[in-house]
């Protein structure tokens, strides 16, 4: 049998497995002479009792020497730094949920990990601490509308444009000092949805917390919800409650009424040239025309024919946001992403 001499290493080595720590610089792993099942640092496991620990360098030592590896913390397989951000994002989703506060124990308890330890590690992932990410969370109150998925329609129909952009920039700097790799855990937008039908055939309206984000045409159900899908592939994209049907009407209401003035608040994404070309799009008067050329010298950029007729079809809020009202220069109807039937339908209408 193997004797453990009290070196300082295995001293340190034995504290950090006490402490749940998940790397003190000096990767080990550790096999237990009663169960012959060996472990990785930070293992949530019950600690077992210091005389029987033995060390080892690698895995494939403790397996020479007969120990088995852990099924818990897996010691055959590599991917400590893996498991480190998810178990910090986990944490961070239950802080998100939480009414009350959660103590840095019960965080810690979770994590499998020691409170110290886990705070060091939270703040050094997420760059503030669990209490400040709580509080940041709490202040936020479109975050808590978030969760809830269906409140987002109710959110941006009840709520004025100037407080939902003001939600807005508060929501922009959490994300600012949240760095790249929580982020990346954290998945994309949230975007709520619903359908109906009118004289275009069928109608999708998709938000997010910040406004209407896609107003998609097409001939069914099935066929704007799969554009909907491509449009934003990494997004989550969850079927409106029966009160985000009250936004799918004010469009539905726009669609028929083009000349009433639509005052509903648009999330519009995209490059800055894009988002330029679409500001101009919207102050083309319903009833009236432009054409690529036209919008392009607006710009200041009269070169750019191409580019502003790549922005028109880069547009995915439909009608709101009123590419139709661009024909060519000899005032013919181009391409249009819904299609060109459509267009002619929608321009129709608008004839004064
Ligand atoms: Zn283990």
């Amino acid at each position: 049998m193997k004797t453990n001499n009290m070196s300082t290493r295995d001293e340190k080595r034995w504290q950090a497995i006490v402490s749940r720590e998940l790397e003190i610089g000096d990767p080990f792993f550790y096999g237990v002479l009663t169960t012959g099942i060996y472990c990785r640092p930070g293992c949530s496991a019950r600690s077992p009792n210091r005389e029987n620990v033995v060390f080892f360098e690698t895995p494939g030592e403790a397996e020479q020497q007969g120990y088995r590896p852990c099924r818990k913390c897996r010691p055959d397989q590599q991917r400590v730094s893996q498991d480190r951000e998810t178990l910090i994002i986990k944490a961070c989703r239950r802080l998100e949920r939480e009414r009350s506060p959660v103590s840095l124990e019960a965080l810690a308890e979770q994590a499998g990990l020691s409170p110290s330890y886990f705070h060091r590690l939270f703040k050094k992932i997420v760059g503030i601490t669990p209490r400040q990410y709580y509080l940041k969370h709490r202040s936020d109150r479109f975050r808590h509308m978030l969760a809830d998925g269906s409140a987002v329609a109710e959110a941006i129909y009840s709520a004025g444009f100037e407080s939902l952009s003001g939600a807005y920039n508060r929501n922009d700097d959490r994300l600012a000092m949240t760095p790249k790799n929580y982020r990346k855990g954290a998945e994309g937008m949230q975007i709520v949805y619903g359908t109906a039908t009118c004289y275009l055939g069928s109608v999708l309206v998709a938000a997010t917390v910040r406004g209407v984000c896609a107003v998609e045409l097409g001939d069914s159900e099935e066929q704007v919800y799969a554009n909907l899908c491509s449009m934003f592939p990494k997004a989550s994209l969850d079927r409106g409650a029966p009160q985000f049907q009250k936004l799918v009407k004010a469009v539905i209401h726009h669609l028929d009424n083009p000349f009433e003035r639509c005052e509903l608040p648009l999330d519009i994404q995209g490059t800055s040239f894009q988002q330029k070309v679409w500001s101009a799009l919207r102050t083309i008067e319903p009833g009236n025309t432009s054409s690529y050329s036209e919008i392009a010298g607006q710009l200041g950029t009269p070169a750019a024919v191409r580019a502003v007729a790549g922005a028109c079809a880069a547009n995915r809020i439909a009608v709101l946001i009123p590419c139709h009202r661009v024909l060519t220069k000899d005032k013919n109807i181009s391409g249009y992403r819904w299609g060109k039937q459509r267009k002619k339908l929608l321009l129709d209408k608008e004839k004064k």
